[in-house]
């Protein structure tokens, strides 16, 4: 189940624990690892924050062209020669004709993941659906609000649980929803698609690596 088809435009996989790549009428990687070779090249790489199972430079430059865009903390961004655009949080902006707003990631309770440390997820709105790439977060209150066709949620002891990651899905609107973080075969993942399917939520079981096209 490597490749899904979200909503009637755009398809997605995921790969690693928290890689996700878009396809529509751009190609977008949100944090880009375990990339094999012949993947495709990169329109776009958003980048959420410099933790090693997010930020690979080795993978973004597999995925980079010289026309791709990295956006991104500028901690992250700042070591490519590439087209940078350093991005904080609640910044809204169009990339290559793609709408992307920057959204907070962050922890209270996790020493890993402070406010400070200038984290970031995405709604992104290419083919006509809004897709939210949630980071490393918490269920934050700059999040309450925000409305999304599909989402992929970070599942994990220190970010969200299985019930507050749903609970968030539906607040949001969300019809999809995918786990980053979580294990596959875990407590945690298979609480996550009782309890979405029981709010009417598609999910999908994560993909433990990048499968060959
Ligand atoms: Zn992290």
């Amino acid at each position: 189940m490597p490749e899904n088809k979200n909503a009637s435009f755009c398809r997605w996989r995921r790969f690693g624990k928290a890689g996700v790549r878009l396809d529509a009428e751009k190609i977008l990687y949100i944090d880009p690892i375990v990339i094999e070779p012949g993947a495709p090249k990169a329109d776009i790489v958003l980048l959420t924050h410099g933790h090693a199972e997010h930020f690979s430079p080795d993978d973004v430059a597999k995925v980079s062209s010289a026309q791709t865009v990295v956006a991104g903390p500028a901690a992250c961004v700042g070591l490519f020669r590439l087209n940078q655009l350093p991005f904080e949080a609640g910044e809204s902006k169009t990339v290559l004709g793609v709408s992307v707003m920057a959204t907070p990631a962050y922890c209270p309770d996790d020493a890993r993941h402070p406010k400070e440390a200038g984290g970031l997820g995405y709604l992104i709105e290419m083919g006509g659906v809004r897709i939210f790439c949630a980071g490393d977060t918490a269920v934050v209150p700059e999040l309450r609000g925000l409305k999304a066709d599909a989402g992929f949620l970070p599942v994990a002891e220190d970010l969200m649980s299985a019930r507050t990651a749903v609970a968030l899905a539906r607040d949001m609107g969300l019809r999809m929803a995918a786990l980053t973080h979580a294990e596959p075969g875990s407590a945690l993942e298979k609480d996550f698609i009782e309890l979405a399917q029981r709010e009417g939520i598609a999910a999908w079981l994560p993909e433990p690596a990048f499968a060959a096209a």
